[in-house]
């Protein structure tokens, strides 16, 4: 498939029970209250931004208020307007806000996408579910391959997961495995020969950013390292 026809694809997934209930639990029941007049998208969270990207961003999962509310990866949640705020200053973002699906907003040579894409109860996958989901995360860096210079792995599940997808895909991935860090960086050799970089970066979730664990000069020299040739 092509990447609108795999995002279509990802967004009907229901192989999950526990993801599909909890994610329309949440988008019938469990809305948070400053939230409760809006529909809620409460279905897999597929890929946002350029379908040929240079940049393959990887998330962990969909926040429960968040891309499950508004269907759009980081968008609507704190989490989203520090990397929108972080994409924008680097030049792949039109606007440093990101809100709902139809602000406008627009990604410049970077896709992001997740390595679990249904809102996990307490944002924690089972390994069941990671295992599940990431044949999804398989086709998207298939598709991207031709062109990909590099990868930003928020967080461990992401950067494990995407290292598990290259090696599925038959990439060439250094020896011992390499280990997640905030800068953590490993060269991917592709299928076709390319070489990607790959950059971990500690999550932008709260718990990071409100602690000081991630601040906003930590994220941006993740960010510019993508820019490098690999
Ligand atoms: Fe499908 Fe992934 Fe959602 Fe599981 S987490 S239901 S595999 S999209």
């Amino acid at each position: 498939p092509d990447v609108a026809e795999l995002d279509a694809r990802i967004s009907v997934c229901r192989a999950c029970p526990r993801l599909v209930e909890w994610r329309e639990t949440v988008a019938t029941q469990g809305r948070r209250a400053s939230f409760a007049d809006q529909p809620y998208w409460g279905r897999p969270g597929p890929g946002f931004g350029e379908p040929q990207a240079e940049v393959l961003v990887v998330g962990l999962a969909p926040a429960a208020n968040g891309t499950n509310r508004t269907g759009r990866m980081f968008t609507g949640d704190r989490s989203g307007d520090w990397l929108y705020a972080a994409l924008h200053r680097a030049g792949y973002a039109s606007q440093p806000q990101s809100w709902a699906s139809g602000d406008g907003l627009l990604l410049h040579g970077i896709r992001i996408i997740a390595a679990v894409r249904c809102a996990p109860p307490a944002n924690k996958p089972t390994t069941v579910e990671k295992v599940a989901c990431a044949h999804w995360l398989d086709r998207d860096l298939e598709l991207a391959a031709p062109g990909l210079r590099s990868m930003l792995a928020l967080g461990s599940i992401a950067w494990d997961a995407t290292l598990g997808s290259a090696r599925r895909l038959g990439w060439e991935v250094p020896r011992p495995k390499p280990r997640f860090g905030h800068a953590a960086e490993a060269i991917l050799t592709t299928a076709g020969g390319r070489a990607v970089r790959l950059v971990g970066s500690y999550h932008v979730s709260q718990q990071n950013t409100f602690t000081g664990k991630l601040t906003e000069a930590m994220l941006d020299a993740a960010i510019a390292r993508l820019r490098l040739a690999p």
